[in-house]
C-alpha cells in the first residue's frame, strides 16, 4: 500500500489542534461570563500547553519531507536503498558520521504514467560520406544512431575508445551544425581530444568518456522520438549535444557528498553547491578558450551568449540533488497549462538522458550497472580508508544492488520518462496544429521544409505510442530481471558472466 507521509501528518496535525483550539474558546467563554472552574481551566492549560510544545518540537526537528516529492513504498524499500535515494535524488545532505544515527523518512509516490513519444527520422546525411575512412564497424554501429538500441560499447571498441568523438562528430553533422556554425574541423577534433582527455583523468569505471558518448546519443534520440527536436532552433539544438557531451567532463569519481564531507579542493571552490557540475561546465568553457580548440569561434557573440546560458543551465540540472525539484515543477507547469519553458524542458531531457541505461535493454543496462556499483564501491573504500561512514550503495561487502536497482527505476527513472513523454505531447502537439502554416517563433521550420516538417511530426506522432510502450517494457523487463536476481539469491551480481566487463576499463 501507498502511503503519503506529509499528508498523513498535515491530517493528524489538524486533527490535534482542533481540541486544544475548542478548549482555549471554552477557557474564553468562561472568562468573558466570570463562570470559571478553575480545576477544568488548570487541565484545559495545561492539555493545550503539552500539545502545543509537541506540536513546537514536532515542526522543529529537522525533517526529510519538508521539500521533496518521492514517494516511495516503504514497506518494500530497504532502508539503505532509501538513505541513499534521499541523499543523491533531494537537496538534503546527509550527515556524516561514524555511527549514523536516524534513517531518512520517505513519503509518498511518483507515479504518472501516460502520453507520448514522438519519432521522427529527418537528417539523413551519413556519416559514411563525410568520414569514408571509418572503420566498418564503427559504420555499422553508426547506422543505428537514431535508435534506442544504440549500442555504444560497440561503438566504443570499434573505434578504439573513441566513442565520445565519432558520435559528436557524427551528430553534429547529421544535425548539419558544423557547416550553420562553421565550426572548423580541426578545431572540433582537438576539441574532442580534450575532452576524451578530461574524462579518462581520474580513470572512472562509469563516469568516462562512454558514459558522455551514451547521453549524448540519448539526448539526440530523445530529441529526434519525442518531436520536441522541431521546437528547437539550430543553437538550441548545438547546445543540447555540447551540454551532454561535457555533462561529466573531468569527474573525479566520487559523489557531491563525498567532496563536501571531505572539503576537498571543489567543495570549497564551488561552496558546495552542485560541486562537480559546476565544475564539469566551467571547465569545459576553460577549454575553448583556447583558439585551437574553440568550437564556437565563428557563433556571433548574442549566439556565444544563449548558447553559453543553456549549456550552463542544462548541465548544472543533472546535479541529482535537483531532481526532485525540477520534477514537480515541471509537473506543475504541465498541470496548470502554463507554457514550457525551453531551458527547463531541456535540462529535464538531459537529466533523463543521464539516467536511461535502465529504460534501454537489459543488455545495455546490465553493463552499466557494475560500472556504477564499481565506482560506488571504489568511493566507499576510500572512505573506510579515511575512517568516514561509508556512503549508501557504496559498501561492496553490504549493497543491496538489485533492489537499489528496482528502486532507481520505479522511484525515479519511471517518473521522469512519464513526465519527459507527457511533456512532449504538450510540446509537439501545437507544433502538428500549426504545420504547414510554421510558426515564426520554431526557426527549425526555416530549414526543414513545412511539407517535410508535417511529414516528420506525422511520422513523431505514430512513433510515439511504440516509443512510450518500449522503453516501458525495458524497465518493467528490467526491474523482473532484477527481481529474479533477488529470488535467486544471485547476490553478487559481477557473477554474472555479462558483468563482468564493468571494471575500470569501460
Ligand atoms: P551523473 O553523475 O551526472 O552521471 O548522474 C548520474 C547519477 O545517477 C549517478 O551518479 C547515480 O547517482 C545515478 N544513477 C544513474 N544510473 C543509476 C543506476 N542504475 N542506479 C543507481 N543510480 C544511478
Ligand atoms: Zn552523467
Amino acid at each position: 500500500m501507498y502511503v503519503c507521509v506529509m499528508a498523513e501528518i498535515l491530517k493528524v496535525k489538524k486533527t490535534l489542534l482542533h481540541s486544544p483550539i475548542c478548549r482555549l474558546k471554552r477557557m474564553l467563554q468562561q472568562l468573558e461570563v466570570s463562570d470559571v472552574d478553575f480545576e477544568e481551566l488548570k487541565r484545559n492549560l495545561e492539555f493545550t500547553a503539552s500539545l502545543l510544545e509537541a506540536l513546537y518540537t514536532d515542526g522543529t526537528r529537522p525533517s526529510f519531507d519538508a521539500d521533496d516529492d518521492l514517494q516511495l513504498r516503504s514497506d518494500v524499500v530497504p532502508v539503505e536503498v532509501r538513505d541513499w535515494l534521499a541523499s543523491t535524488f533531494t537537496q538534503r545532505v546527509q550527515p556524516i558520521s561514524r555511527r549514523p544515527e536516524e534513517k531518512p523518512r520517505f513519503r509518498s509516490i511518483v507515479h504518472a504514467v501516460q502520453a507520448g513519444i514522438f519519432v521522427e527520422r529527418m537528417f539523413r546525411k551519413a556519416y559514411s560520406t563525410a568520414m569514408p575512412d571509418q572503420p566498418a564497424d564503427v559504420l555499422n554501429c553508426l547506422r543505428d544512431v537514431d535508435r534506442w538500441s544504440f549500442d555504444v560499447f560497440a561503438l566504443d571498441a570499434g573505434s578504439s575508445g573513441h566513442s565520445l568523438k565519432t558520435l559528436f562528430i557524427e551528430l553534429i553533422i547529421k544535425h548539419q551544425l558544423n557547416g550553420r556554425f562553421k565550426v572548423p574541423l580541426s578545431c572540433l577534433m582537438s576539441f574532442l581530444c580534450e575532452l576524451e582527455r578530461g574524462y579518462s583523468k581520474h580513470t572512472n569505471a562509469y563516469h568516462n568518456h562512454t558514459h558522455a558518448a551514451d547521453v549524448t546519443h540519448t539526448v539526440h534520440c530523445l530529441l529526434l522520438r519525442t518531436g520536441v527536436l522541431y521546437w528547437l532552433t539550430e543553437l538550441e539544438m548545438l547546445a543540447c549535444l555540447f551540454a551532454a557531451a561535457v555533462h561529466d567532463y573531468e569527474h573525479t569519481g566520487r559523489t557531491n557528498n563525498f567532496h563536501i564531507y571531505t572539503r576537498s579542493e571543489l567543495a570549497m571552490v564551488y561552496n558546495d553547491r552542485s560541486v562537480q557540475e559546476s565544475h564539469h561546465v566551467s571547465a569545459a568553457f576553460r577549454l575553448l578558450q583556447d583558439e585551437n580548440t574553440n568550437i564556437f569561434m565563428n557563433l556571433t557573440r548574442t549566439e556565444w551568449l544563449e548558447l553559453r546560458s543553456l549549456v550552463i543551465e542544462m548541465v548544472l540540472g543533472t546535479d541529482m540533488s535537483s531532481h526532485v525539484l525540477h520534477i514537480k515543477a515541471m509537473k506543475t507547469c504541465l498541470q496548470h497549462n502554463e507554457s514550457i519553458d525551453k531551458p527547463k524542458a531541456l535540462s529535464l531531457i538531459l537529466h533523463a538522458a543521464d539516467i536511461s541505461h535502465p529504460a534501454k535493454s537489459w543488455s545495455l543496462h546490465s553493463r552499466w550497472t557494475p560500472r556504477l556499483m564499481e565506482e560506488f564501491f571504489t568511493q566507499g573504500d576510500r572512505e573506510a580508508e579515511l575512517g568516514l561512514a561509508i556512503s549508501p550503495l557504496c559498501d561492496r561487502q553490504n549493497t543491496p544492488v538489485a533492489q537499489s536497482q528496482i528502486a532507481f527505476i520505479e522511484f525515479i527513472v519511471e517518473p521522469t520518462f512519464s513526465l519527459i513523454s507527457d511533456m512532449a505531447e504538450q510540446i509537439v502537439i501545437p507544433l502538428i496544429q500549426d504545420t504547414p502554416d510554421p510558426s515564426p517563433t520554431c526557426s527549425r521550420y526555416r530549414c526543414v521544409s513545412p511539407h517535410r516538417a508535417q511529414k516528420g511530426l506525422q511520422w513523431t506522432v505514430a512513433d510515439l505510442v511504440s516509443f512510450r510502450s518500449m522503453w516501458m517494457r525495458h524497465t518493467e523487463e528490467n526491474k523482473s530481471k532484477w527481481r529474479d536476481k533477488i529470488n535467486n539469491s544471485v547476490s553478487d551480481i559481477r557473477d554474472e558472466p555479462e558483468m563482468q566487463t564493468g571494471q575500470k576499463s569501460a
